[in-house]
């Protein structure tokens, strides 16, 4: 028997993590992007995001959300394993631990710790070599892992290859008119493009390509800017504060982010949210102050509404799935929300309810 050739629009961590549950399902997978897998280009979320692997304050949101960011995080330690034994490329996971400090309601954060038999300790800033402008109490998170995302997007696309996923790079995608069933994709170039079935996973961008079908996505690019400064010390933990965060990666270096902006689909940097961040860092951190910030970008991301994203099957076109709308959390979600859309278009029981997720129309 042949086997299921599956198209994925978008080549971004839920693309690649789309495509690599379905290689493992038995499927022949073609990635088409726009721009390069895995490399910086103009404007994609998963090359230019933090790599927290957890939602930053999550009991502000729902079940939904936080049943996709837990069943996630545990999967990344394997999986960076994996990549790093089966294409040599490290993803940099590292369990640094997250401290959270004021403001932010403690006794709420508390609580869904222990419901969430996750680790938590009330400290002081002080102990971790860091300031706490309030002087109160922060909330010591030692489990909380992260990733470096160019690392883990070159360790996909390399064991993508290795599986002989087709990928048709520098290849864009029309936007899609509403039908029954769909045999055929046209591309800007105007090249026809078929497959057995499709798996829209194009971030920011899905909104524009579904438009004028029946499927009413409610995404939007909110853009985050983030600087990079070189190594100055020890900062062994990712550190919080009032929507700011720092995340010390392995070989040291620093990231400083990041903004949510609602400026369509402008991935460019400004110098105001340069100083914004900067001023934030050295808050936290005296000893940044003087030093150069070596690199500032920005990714636009999939913006929803509660951060909720879309995953299922098209409501009216037969053989058109979903897999986009990951907002803030896209890293974190990615690896659950492949494992669903997977289970979906393989017509299996998936693991966890399909329902909160569904495609309105
Ligand atoms: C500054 C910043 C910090 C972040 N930090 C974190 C974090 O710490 N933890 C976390 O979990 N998440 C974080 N995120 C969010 C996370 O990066 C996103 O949720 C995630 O990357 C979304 O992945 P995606 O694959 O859906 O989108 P993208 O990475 O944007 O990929 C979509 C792809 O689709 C392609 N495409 C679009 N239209 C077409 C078309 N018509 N034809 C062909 N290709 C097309 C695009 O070129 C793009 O490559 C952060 C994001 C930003 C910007």
């Amino acid at each position: 028997m042949s086997k299921q050739h599956t198209m994925i629009i978008g080549g971004g961590i839920v693309g690649c993590m789309t495509a690599m549950e379905l290689i493992n399902k038995g499927h022949r997978v073609t990635i088409v992007e726009r721009n390069q897998i895995a490399s910086q280009t103009s404007g994609e979320s998963s090359w230019a995001g933090g790599g927290i692997i957890f939602p930053l304050l999550p009991w502000l949101y729902s079940e939904a959300v936080n049943t996709l960011t837990h069943n996630s995080a545990d999967f990344y330690r394997s999986l960076s394993q994996q990549l790093e034994h089966e294409t040599g490329f490290p993803s940099d996971f590292a369990q640094s631990g997250f401290l959270l400090l004021p403001k932010f309601d403690l006794e709420a954060a508390k609580t869904w710790c222990q419901q969430n038999q996750l680790s938590f300790q009330p400290v002081k800033a002080a102990a971790f070599g860091v300031q706490s402008p309030s002087g109160e109490d922060g909330l010591w998170l030692p489990t909380v892992c992260q990733i470096r995302p160019p690392y883990l997007m070159q360790g996909m696309r390399k064991w993508l290859e290795q599986h002989n996923v087709t990928m048709l790079e520098h290849t864009q995608l029309m936007p899609l008119e509403e039908m029954q069933e769909l045999n055929e994709w046209q591309t800007t170039s105007g090249e026809k493009l078929s497959a057995d079935q499709f798996v829209v996973t194009s971030g920011a961008w899905s909104f524009d390509l579904l438009k004028e079908t029946s499927a009413k996505l409610n995404i939007k690019p909110m853009r985050g800017q983030i600087l990079l400064y070189k190594p100055i010390k020890n900062l062994e933990q990712m550190v919080y504060r009032e929507g700011f965060y720092m995340i010390p990666r392995l070989d040291g270096y620093l990231l400083a982010g990041s903004t949510l902006e609602d400026v369509g689909f402008d991935n460019g940097v400004t110098e105001d949210v340069r100083e914004e961040l900067r001023i934030k860092a050295e808050t936290i951190m005296p000893e940044l102050k003087g030093q150069p910030i070596i690199k500032h970008w920005s990714g636009l991301r999939p913006g929803t509404p509660e951060n909720l994203p879309t995953i299922g099957a098209h409501p009216t076109i037969k053989n058109l799935f979903l897999n986009t709308g990951h907002f803030r959390y896209g890293l974190t979600m990615a690896p659950a929300s492949a494992k669903l859309i997977a289970a979906i278009i393989s017509e299996e029981k998936p693991s966890i309810d399909a329902t909160p997720y569904a495609c309105a129309y």
